[in-house]
């Protein structure tokens, strides 16, 4: 026997029509790619999306047809999302970050019709603007006051574009299970690949995000979302903030310490959302300048691990940190670090201990770990295994590649390692090729590195296996130290022993100037590991 409910399907632009009846007052506030702060509401935005569907409508996209956006966090950038998805094309949303190869070799694969992006980009794009056949034009988006010349193919001004249009069009009904969104991951190692996301899956991580325990933000809070929109859908934000009736602040171009301190505080800014580099430079700016933030309540950091001394140094003000770890494949969302009884009431070192773990999922995720023979092993919170995870927003396949990424339950391996507890909250303790194999037994790189931080010298902090000839591989320490401050080998060593196994001890520590990142800034493993490659241990003697 079915339900008698109605067929109301799960479509993402019935988020920005609720947030434009609901909530058609709340504030969107955008600092310009142009410069100034720009206000707008959802009401506005929701009247504008239908004026790029509009446009898009006029230049033959139909559904199914990929649009990228190459931009970012602006009002009008989350315009052109709602009015892509609105006609029932694809958002394909491209990591500006990237080579000018790679963005022409994921433009080319997706097969992108337009290319919406930012004055910032234009540049970029016209280098490699010949090398992509499939774009029939290029919108920027600015008004005609600021448009650049360009050679970009039937390049218009967004705002000449949106103006031909009078916004006297209605946004399309059809199967929740239509592609939305699209996003590549930025793999370390090769091609990257396009993880195509339905409506429905958006919506349903919208309400997962939304959850008390996970984002949940409400009417009454201003969101700053640092986390691009180009990575991993805004963690959700662009729908889940909408959805509430959230006030969104958007950062756009200006991500470091002072321009985000700048809006989080002038704009009340309650949560906020980004990976640990971003913190690390409001923090440092913050204690340069002597400045709190009393408005800001809840911070969720992601992307990469959160080390304690940043846990700590939030809590301290008095803001509630979430944890959170996630995935493009995901939507991104997968756990998150509320404190959950029995550690509601924890306090001290207990409280950070709990709080540095990724945290558990939300209703709409399912979590195994396993070894490599897929034999599911125990929440003891101390075995590792391989993470591997299923639900209604997680993939199922990539796109145009043609091979099985699911086990025979349906799970999909995230290529994490972790460890989860008998209350489930799961800890990440590596990426699995970066896992360091010692005598037939593995030890977290990522748990050194957090170790390695915690020295007050240590500015970022990065180990990598090196070939032992007799351990197989033993770990390597890569300090980048503080400005202006000093720390030798030993005295590094000498701040770690004693805080891990004898045996997980690096065995040597190399300083370098810099730490190379990824596009979404993770530590890119591979350039160290490339770096180091005739590196040898001095105890290396066979
Ligand atoms: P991306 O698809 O670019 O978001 O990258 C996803 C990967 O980032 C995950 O598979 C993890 O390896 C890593 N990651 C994300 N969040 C965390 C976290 N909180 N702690 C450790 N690693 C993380």
């Amino acid at each position: 026997m079915l339900g008698l409910m109605q067929d109301w399907p799960l479509l993402c632009h019935r988020i920005l029509e609720h947030a434009a009846a609901i909530h058609g007052n709340q504030e969107v506030v955008t600092r310009s790619v142009e410069g100034p702060i720009v206000r707008t509401t959802y009401k506005q935005v929701y009247e504008r999306a239908l004026k790029v569907s509009q446009a898009l409508d006029k230049d033959g996209i139909k559904l199914g047809d990929r649009i990228a956006t190459i931009a970012w966090n602006t009002t009008r950038h989350l315009e052109c999302w709602y009015g892509i998805m609105g006609i029932g094309a694809v958002c394909h949303t491209v990591n500006p970050r990237l080579f000018p190869e790679q963005i022409a070799w994921i433009v080319n694969h997706a097969q992108d019709r337009i290319v919406i992006t930012d004055l910032t980009f234009v540049p970029v794009l016209e280098q490699v603007a010949a090398k992509l056949p499939s774009v029939e034009r290029f919108v920027i988006l600015t008004d005609k006051a600021h448009m650049p010349q360009t050679s970009l193919k039937n390049a218009i001004a967004y705002e000449d574009w949106i103006g031909e249009c009078d916004g006297d069009f209605k946004w399309k009904t059809f199967d929740e299970n239509t592609a939305a969104a699209m996003c590549y991951t930025s793999g370390t190692t090769g091609d990257p690949k396009g993880v195509l996301y339905s409506h429905r899956s958006n919506v349903i991580h919208s309400l997962m995000a939304n959850s008390k325990d996970a984002l949940g933000t409400s009417s009454a809070d201003a969101m700053l979302p640092v986390v691009p929109l180009f990575h991993a859908n805004s963690w959700g934000i662009a729908f889940s903030a909408p959805a509430m009736g959230t006030k969104l602040v958007m950062p756009g171009p200006k991500l470091d310490g002072a321009s985000v301190y700048e809006l989080l505080n002038t704009e009340n800014v309650t949560c906020t959302a980004g990976v640990p580099t971003v913190w690390l430079m409001l923090l440092n700016y913050m204690s340069q300048n002597n400045l709190k933030l009393p408005h800001l309540k809840f911070l969720v950091c992601g992307g990469s691990a959160m080390p304690r001394s940043m846990i700590k140094a939030f809590v301290d003000m008095g803001v509630e940190v979430r944890h959170a770890w996630g995935m493009t494949e995901m939507s991104p969302l997968g756990t998150l670090g509320a404190l959950k009884p029995p550690f509601s009431s924890a306090t001290g070192e207990e409280r950070l201990d709990v709080l540095q773990l990724q945290g558990y999922p939300p209703f709409g995720v399912q979590m195994k770990i396993t070894d490599d023979a897929g034999r599911e092993l125990p929440w003891d919170g101390k075995t590792f295994g391989r993470l591997k995870v299923s639900g209604p927003a997680v993939s199922k396949a990539y796109y145009r590649i043609d091979n099985k990424i699911l086990d025979e339950d349906g799970f999909f391996d995230t290529g994490d390692v972790a460890t989860i507890d008998e209350h489930g909250y799961m800890r990440i303790t590596d990426r699995s090729k970066d896992v360091i194999k010692s005598g037939g037994e593995w030890i977290s790189s990522i748990d050194l590195e957090n170790l390695a931080v915690a020295h007050p010298a240590v500015a970022e902090a990065a180990v990598i296996g090196v070939h032992h000839p007799k351990w197989d591989e033993r770990p390597l320490l890569i300090v980048q130290l503080k400005q202006g401050q000093n720390a030798s080998r030993e005295d590094i060593l000498k701040f770690m022993e004693g805080k891990i196994a004898k045996w997980w001890m690096p065995d040597d520590v190399a300083f370098v100037d810099g730490i190379p990142h990824t596009a979404t800034g993770k530590i890119l493993k591979t350039a160290l590991r490339d770096q180091f490659k005739s590196y040898s241990f001095p105890n290396a003697a066979a």
